[in-house]
């Protein structure tokens, strides 16, 4: 059975800045749930930092790729540099998908760790833009497909082609 993580704040779990959770109520997460699936993660906890904690973004429009590679930083609000923070947590998440072989994960859109599609610009403005969080940059570059938390249909069929595929011994856990 492939195994999926999943943003912890999503599963309930109160891990948010702000002290809060992002439940997500959709049936395919709950199902998957109950089939013993989902490994729920949250990066930016695993990278050290407290709950509550200031609020991040990654500087200057940048996105996740920029942090990874040196380029960018992500600032808290009060403008301390959290970036080792973000990437230990990018690191230990990709360290936990690596040991359940995971191919598939659903996170959090718009955050500076987990997003998908968009994060805010670093202003602090709430201004999304198009990018990926540190997380997801991390977990895409290893061949991971990551979703956002509207877009589960989409991992279900994702899963639904690994899980038709043939494997051979050998092949079997490869990555792209
Ligand atoms: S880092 Fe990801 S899992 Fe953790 S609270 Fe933010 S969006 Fe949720």
């Amino acid at each position: 059975m492939e195994r999926i993580l999943v943003s912890a704040c999503l599963m309930g779990r109160k891990v948010r800045y702000d002290g809060a959770a992002k439940t997500s109520g959709d049936a395919l997460l709950a199902a998957w749930r109950e089939e013993g699936r989902l490994i729920p993660f949250c990066p930016e906890v695993e990278g050290g930092l407290p709950v509550p904690r200031p609020a991040a973004e990654i500087e200057n429009g940048a996105g996740g790729a920029a942090v990874l590679a040196g380029a960018a930083r992500v600032l808290t609000t009060e403008g301390s540099d959290v970036t080792g923070a973000f990437l230990a947590g990018a690191q230990a998440a990709l360290a936990v998908a690596r040991s359940f072989d995971v191919k598939v994960a659903i996170l959090k859109e718009g955050s500076p760790s987990c997003g998908s599609l968009t994060v805010y610009d670093g202003t602090f403005h709430g201004n999304r833009m198009p990018g990926r969080g540190v997380t997801s940059a991390l977990l895409e570059l290893h061949g991971v497909a990551v979703f956002g938390e509207d877009r589960i249909a989409e991992a279900a069929a994702r899963l639904r082609e690994i899980e038709a595929a043939p494997r051979s011994p050998e092949g079997a856990g490869e990555r792209q």
